[in-house]
């Protein structure tokens, strides 16, 4: 599964502490990130992560393209619902196509845990039915 890591900064130490927790789950699976969150992950974890541009300078539209292409299983977005951000618009234009494509999403670490736990049991595989199924329609408009 492709995973999707975003914390806003007051979030960070929370991702650090979730992603070490679930690190067990997490290395079985290809993790991407936004800039700084995947910088933080990667010095806490070891683990190998595929970065993108730091959120406000257009990382969250980076994996909202992935998700658009398939790409992303599952996204853990550790938001500060608390400050405002100035990539608003790239924030919700995430969060609609997650709800779009159906992408397992959580938004806070309680979800967040719940999902990861989802994922160690294998209670997402029906994803890549999905993504083979919505591959083969893809192919078909070709
Ligand atoms: P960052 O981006 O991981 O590069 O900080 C996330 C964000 O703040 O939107």
């Amino acid at each position: 599964m492709n995973i999707a890591f975003i914390a806003h900064d007051k979030k960070k130490d929370e991702m650090v502490r979730l992603t070490t927790a679930y690190q067990e789950i997490i290395k079985e699976h290809q993790i991407f990130a936004t800039g700084t969150t995947g910088q933080r992950i990667i010095d806490a974890t070891g683990l190998n992560v595929h970065r993108f541009k730091s959120g406000p300078l257009g990382g969250d539209q980076q994996i909202g393209a992935y998700v658009s292409d398939n790409k992303i299983d599952l996204v853990i977005f550790l938001r500060d619902p608390l400050t405002p951000q100035p990539h608003e618009p790239d924030i919700s234009a995430l969060l609609r196509l997650c709800d779009v494509y159906e992408i397992p999403l959580a938004t806070n670490l309680g979800t967040s845990e719940v999902l990861l736990r989802g994922l160690g049991s294998g209670f997402i595989e029906w994803r890549k039915t999905q993504r083979d199924s919505q591959l083969k329609e893809l192919e078909a408009f070709e």
